[in-house]
């Protein structure tokens, strides 16, 4: 039978990630911050803990999914934290999208116990969490990459081993700040088009099959009554967060400073967000810079 795998952060993706597992028959023992968002999982049977200590004491794989570097900082390395409890050989991976910095420190405290971190963030939001098809980008020592290929197969159906701890992340804080700038370009052409004239669905439709075309203009489009079943279309709810994107672009941001690397578009993306989240948009779906952008010049 299969030993248990600890799980920390169950909010949006950490649920239905842990639930995958669980659907492959892992025993799962879960612990979050937030009372609430255990409950689904006693009744799925896993076995609920008061702090990550007791998931260490428990289980010697063990997986993070938390909101950001601070976080993941207190959950290791806490007053409770996974390293008070760490068992010699485990294997623990963080796929919270953080600080790449973070990431090799937290690895190296990791190491000081005989035990092995690797940072494994992700890209596919929510949707493709429940349907266990998300990119997992991995940093880590490669000998180790196929223990974790073993458990992220079961929530992902692209395992990229990237490099040394700490890569995962800068891929992912590539990625995203490559979204970020698409989707605020996709909102202020789809706008410029609207004012234009154009009805929206047919610009979307030209854009597609031109060279313009993104995927925020033909998986994700931010305007309403374009496409079907994305966050546009249920009032920008649900998928992924403006607070979370104004966090990855911050990454960015300190990423680029580190490495004296010019990133002009990410600065102004950055800002942008940042703005959203102080004028109400913080909880929203990032491609509300469309509803933004609407806002902004009716004033
Ligand atoms: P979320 O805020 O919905 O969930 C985070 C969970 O962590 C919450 O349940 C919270 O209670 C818990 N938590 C916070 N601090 C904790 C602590 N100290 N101990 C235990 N639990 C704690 O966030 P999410 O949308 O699930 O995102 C998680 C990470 O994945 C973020 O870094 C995000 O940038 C990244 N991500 C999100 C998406 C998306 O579409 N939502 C996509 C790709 C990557």
């Amino acid at each position: 039978s299969k030993t248990p795998i600890g799980f920390i952060g169950l909010g949006n993706m950490g649920n239905p990630m842990a639930k995958n597992l669980v659907e492959h028959g892992y025993p799962v023992v879960a612990y979050d911050v937030f009372p609430e968002a255990c409950k689904e999982f006693q009744d799925l049977g896993a076995q609920i803990t008061d702090s990550p200590a007791d998931v260490a004491e428990r289980a010697d794989r063990i997986i993070t999914m938390l909101p950001s570097s601070l976080n993941a900082i207190e959950v290791y390395t806490g007053s409770n934290g996974i390293l008070r409890k760490v068992k010699k050989g485990s294997l623990l991976i963080d796929s919270s999208t953080i600080d790449p910095v973070v990431s090799k420190e937290l690895a190296k405290a990791v190491e000081k116990m005989g035990a092995v971190f690797m940072d494994a963030p992700v890209s596919g939001g929510v949707g493709a969490a429940r349907a266990g098809n998300l990119t997992f980008m991995v940093g880590g020592v490669e000998q180790e990459f196929d223990a974790a290929k073993e458990l992220l197969t079961c929530m992902g159906s692209n395992v990229i081993y990237c490099g040394e701890v700490g890569t995962g992340q800068a891929a992912k804080i590539c990625n995203n700040m490559l979204l970020a700038i698409g989707m605020i370009g996709t909102a202020e052409a789809m706008n410029l088009g609207i004012r234009l004239g154009l009805d929206p669905k047919l610009l979307a439709k030209i854009l597609n099959m031109s060279s313009g075309r993104c995927w925020s203009s033909d998986t994700y489009n931010p305007v309403p009554g374009v496409m079907e079943g994305v966050p546009s279309a249920n009032n920008y709810q649900g998928g992924f967060g403006t607070t979370l994107m104004a966090k990855d672009l911050g990454l960015a941001q300190i990423s680029a400073t580190n490495t004296k690397t010019p990133v002009p578009l990410v600065s102004l993306a950055h800002q942008l967000y940042r703005i959203m989240c102080s004028k109400g948009y913080a909880q929203k779906d990032f491609s509300a810079v469309f509803q933004f952008l609407r806002e902004e010049e009716n004033l």
